[in-house]
């Protein structure tokens, strides 16, 4: 049976690593808990760099989080009296997460995800841009670029690899502006990495 609750819908937070994704979101969470409402967390076991049952920025914020293989277990682990439900890292879910964050928003729930809207290459990341069309609220936020210190859109990979996930290398990501980032720069050190073994 839906509740009304006035703050229903889903809210996108996107934009490359280090531009205060999992911040922005810990602080709505946050908000979310002080006015007594009530909050589901969660994030995907494939983001195991920091504290394996929390969500963790860069600037060391971080609340509890339940760790989830898939879709599927956030549908199976969702209490009946959640109000607010918050998702980290959505970006490794499959396509499955948009009907399960439009369905939770129709049953009147606020939805909140996080997420990278651009692959390392440049590319955008699904399911990211599906859930923005379908929010009601989109929030790009920008990180420093690290070579020139503009705002950065960008992720840049540092090193050689073709995977669209290489996670457990925080030195492998810096953020980059338009104008300084490098899309084949892992292609290329993966060749020249190839010529140093030949
Ligand atoms: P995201 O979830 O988008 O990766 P976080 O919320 O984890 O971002 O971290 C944001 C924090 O990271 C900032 O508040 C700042 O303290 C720190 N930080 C480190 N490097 C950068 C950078 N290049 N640009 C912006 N913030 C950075
Ligand atoms: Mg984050
Ligand atoms: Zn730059």
């Amino acid at each position: 049976m839906p509740f009304h609750n006035p703050t229903a819908g889903l809210e996108v937070i996107c934009g490359p690593m280090f531009s205060g994704k999992s911040e922005e979101l810990i602080r709505r969470l946050r908000r979310a808990r002080i006015a007594r409402q009530r909050v589901q967390v969660y994030k995907p076991r494939i983001d195991d760099r920091y504290a394996a049952d929390r969500i963790v920025s860069h600037s060391e914020q971080s609340l509890e989080a339940l760790v989830v293989r898939d879709v599927e277990d956030i549908r199976k682990r969702l209490d009946d009296r959640t109000e607010v439900v918050g998702i980290d890292e959505v970006q490794f879910f499959d396509r499955t997460i948009i009907d399960l964050c439009e369905r939770l928003a129709n049953m009147g729930r606020r939805v909140i995800v996080a997420g990278l809207d651009l692959d390392y290459r440049g590319v955008p990341f699904e399911p990211v841009p599906q859930l923005m069309a379908v929010a009601e609220f989109v929030t790009k936020t920008l990180a420093v670029c690290h070579r020139c210190g503009a705002p950065a859109s960008r992720t840049q990979r540092l090193v050689a690899s073709e995977e669209r996930i290489v996670v457990g290398a925080l030195d492998a990501y810096e953020a980059r502006c338009r104008r300084c980032f490098e899309p084949d720069l892992p292609s290329q050190l993966a060749m020249d990495l190839n010529a140093a073994h030949t």
